[in-house]
C-alpha cells in the first residue's frame, strides 16, 4: 500500500481549513466539514465520507 498516493487522493477530495484554531477538512464536493485532521487513523472517516458523498457520486 502506497501511503503517499493514498494521502494525495485525500487532497483531491478535501481541503484543509482552519476553524476556531482547529485544523479541519472540508469536502470539495458537498462542502461538509469533517472535524478530523488526517493522522494515523483519521483518514478512515474521510474515506468513509468520500464513499458516501452523494455530490461526489453525481460528479462521477
Ligand atoms: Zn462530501
Amino acid at each position: 500500500m502506497d501511503a503517499r498516493a493514498r494521502r494525495s487522493k485525500i487532497w483531491e477530495n478535501f481541503t484543509q481549513v482552519e476553524s476556531e484554531g482547529e485544523v479541519k477538512l472540508q469536502c470539495n464536493h458537498c462542502m461538509k466539514v469533517i472535524g478530523c485532521y488526517p493522522n494515523k487513523n483519521g483518514t478512515v472517516s474521510l474515506w468513509r465520507h468520500i464513499k458516501m458523498c452523494s455530490k461526489r457520486n453525481l460528479q462521477d
